[in-house]
């Protein structure tokens, strides 16, 4: 369990400048994880969303989104020009800027990270994070959706970024999970087997072989 605080503070765009007040997450309290790892936080889940949306900053005036405190993020030349192109292309920022959706800083986020070169398991946690979000903001088709994009960038970091020990384990394991979610349950089977490999009987990680003996069993009566 964390404890701790939130509140708010200002931060400048690293993008366009603009200076504006904002909400950071800090530590909160949760009781427990549901099994893609979303965080189950007390109070309304509306409460919980919001919790969730603070670990990603938005610029109101560009768009420009990341979940790395602003002022640690120094854009060069050529990612601030082809962030700008980006954002100013991009068709969902297009349709949903105004209405602000809950999901819409990770989307931008996402959009800002392919450009900043972030890492594919790093653009998966951020659509994993709009999932959760979107499940407890009830918007089922976007969850789906981000779903999808979590699962796609995670499968690719398994091939890409050489993931090894516990992070190796636990992104296995989502890539099945989210192919359970998904209505994959064989595909998600298979993975589940692998992660169970990566675990290799490590007791530092006995939570997650738990965790795979149980959702198995669940996508088995699923795929039957
Ligand atoms: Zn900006």
């Amino acid at each position: 369990m964390q404890v701790g605080k939130s509140g708010r503070t200002y931060v400048v765009c690293p993008l366009c400048g603009h200076a504006f007040g904002t909400a950071y997450a800090g530590t909160y309290v949760t009781i427990g994880r549901e099994a893609d790892l979303c965080p189950k936080i007390p109070g309304r889940p509306s409460d919980g969303a919001r919790v969730i949306r603070n670990s990603v900053t938005m610029c109101p005036a560009c768009s420009f989104a990341a979940g790395e405190p602003f002022d640690e993020l120094d854009l060069t030349f050529d990612e601030r020009y082809c962030i700008e192109e980006r954002l100013k292309e991009d068709g969902l920022l297009k349709v949903f800027r105004k209405g602000q959706p809950p999901w819409l800083g990770f989307h931008a986020a996402e959009v800002c990270g392919k450009e900043r070169s972030l890492k594919s398991r790093g653009l998966g946690d951020l659509c994993l994070r709009a999932s959760w979000v979107c499940r407890k903001e009830k918007e089922r088709p976007f969850e789906s959706t981000f779903q999808l994009r979590a699962l796609r960038h995670f499968m690719r970091a398994l091939q890409e970024d050489a993931l090894v020990g516990r992070e190796l384990s636990v992104t296995t394991y989502l890539v099945g999970e989210l192919n359970r979610r998904l209505g994959n349950h064989r595909e998600a089977l298979n993975w589940y087997v692998n992660a169970h490999r990566t675990t290799g009987g490590d007791p530092r990680v006995a939570w997650l072989d738990r965790l795979i003996d149980r959702q198995s069993k669940l996508a088995r009566e699923q795929a039957a």
